[in-house]
């Protein structure tokens, strides 16, 4: 076998290829801005408020943190996204990011998005999955109720037979359209209620591959052994195990509640311990890779490049449909473009839906790079590098044209 050339993620050219100078630009400036969150924080706030009250600055999020990090208003306005980034051998995951509303008709509205990202994505092969958040379709206060073992009144027992009806309804959906569906992982608290529906689906739809998969979240010290465990589930009961792992988004909301609660924090005691356990559980699903389906979550180069090892350590095909790389739309792009270029499954979440609507996702992005000094810090220093490329490229060759 001819030896496979490594995976770099220092190659800005292959990075940004899909980005002009002017948006380089714009992306420099903002995760300049990413220095100051307190600002940029503060900003987001007022965006909010002044959303509310029908001043014109739409325009202007749009423009920045909407553009960088988001597909569109609506699915129809991702197109350029989806094909943008399938030119460059990555897919498009679709991800109505409308978050904390708690209405019926919110609930039900959001699952109809879900469904017609399934629609959009049965028999294309640049949306390789769809993927929902429980909380989108769900009151997670009955959840954490059910999750707790507290009794629920009749209101309560009637929306959480809704919930499961419209998660019932989505699965279907999915198996019918031969989409595979990703379940987000989501706070502790009601998190097994989730996982127990996410294993009944497996159970159901992942007889001759996987079509669900359930979120690990590596971050937690039980991990490891719960992924263990549904491997052995998967095992005793004769159906395939669709494992997303992340290292999980909710660190710090997890510590204060435990603390506020007096309960013993489910969060590892240490950053290398959630290292060490998420490339601890990318070395399990390898090694169980005849019976579990990997989708790996994660803008970490080490954990990236440790995959990429073990793909072809194991001697798999980099395109093999078991193994798949993730990055969020706007984060990551030296990951993805790299790897996609190396040959290696890659999608990339991207998230849609009405601006004002997608504030607290953008929020939260904002807060992640602001927080993740290493990989901010690197983004931006991408960036930068890029540009100066392109400018030493252009004064070599006065001939090409800017992009
Ligand atoms: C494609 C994709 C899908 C995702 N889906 C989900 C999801 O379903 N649910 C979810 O919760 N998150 C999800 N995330 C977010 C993810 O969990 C991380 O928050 C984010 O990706 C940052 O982690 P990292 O591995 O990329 O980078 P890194 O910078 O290497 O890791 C940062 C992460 O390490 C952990 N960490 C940091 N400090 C400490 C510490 N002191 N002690 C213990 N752990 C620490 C935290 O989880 C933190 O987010 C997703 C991310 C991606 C890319």
């Amino acid at each position: 076998m001819e030896p496979k050339p490594n995976v770099s993620f220092e190659n800005t050219a292959v990075a940004f290829a899909h980005r002009s100078d002017a948006m380089l630009k714009r992306m420099r400036l903002l995760f300049r801005l990413m220095h100051y969150p307190f600002w940029l924080h503060a900003g987001i706030q007022l965006a909010n408020w002044g959303l509310k009250r029908g001043l014109p600055i739409k325009g202007l999020i749009k423009s920045t943190v909407f553009e960088q990090f988001c597909g569109g208003e609506d699915i129809a306005s991702c197109g350029a996204r989806v094909q943008e980034l399938a030119r460059y051998g990555v897919g498009t995951i679709l991800d109505y990011s409308v978050e904390g509303k708690k209405t019926i008709s919110s609930f039900e509205h959001v699952k109809d998005q879900i469904l017609q990202t399934i629609r959009e994505g049965s028999g294309n092969p640049h949306l390789p999955f769809a993927v929902f958040k429980v909380s989108g379709i769900a009151n997670v206060d009955v959840l954490t109720k059910v999750q707790a073992g507290e009794a629920l009144d009749p209101a309560e027992t009637e929306a959480f037979e809704r919930a499961e009806k419209r998660i019932a309804e989505i699965f279907e959906a999915a198996a019918k359209a031969g989409v595979r569906i990703m379940v987000d992982g989501e706070e502790s608290w009601f998190q097994d209620v989730i996982d127990r529906w996410v294993l009944a689906a497996m159970a159901t739809y992942n007889r001759q591959t996987a079509m669900v998969y359930n979120t690990f979240q590596l971050y937690r010290h039980d991990m490891l052994r719960r992924l263990k465990d549904a491997h052995h589930d998967a095992v005793a009961n004769g159906y395939f195990l669709g494992a997303k792992l992340v290292r999980g988004a909710y660190m710090e909301k997890e510590r204060e509640r435990a603390k506020a609660k007096g309960y013993p924090s489910p969060i590892q005691p240490d950053k290398e311990s959630t290292d060490r356990d998420y490339d601890r559980a990318l070395q399990f699903c390898m090694n169980n890779k005849q019976r579990v389906f990997l989708v790996s979550g994660t803008h970490n180069e080490l954990s990236n490049q440790v995959l990429c090892e073990l793909v072809d350590l194991h001697g798999m095909k980099r395109n093999d449909a078991r193994v798949y790389a993730a990055q969020l739309y706007g984060m990551g792009d030296a990951i993805s473009f790299n790897l996609a270029r190396a040959g290696y499954n890659v999608a990339k979440y991207l998230p849609y839906g009405p601006v004002a609507e997608v504030l607290p996702y953008l929020s939260r992005r904002v807060e992640e790079n602001s927080g993740m000094a290493g990989q901010r810090s690197r983004e931006y220093k991408q960036i930068k590098q890029e540009l100066v490329r392109r400018k030493t490229v252009r004064s070599s060759f006065p001939t090409i044209g800017k992009n």
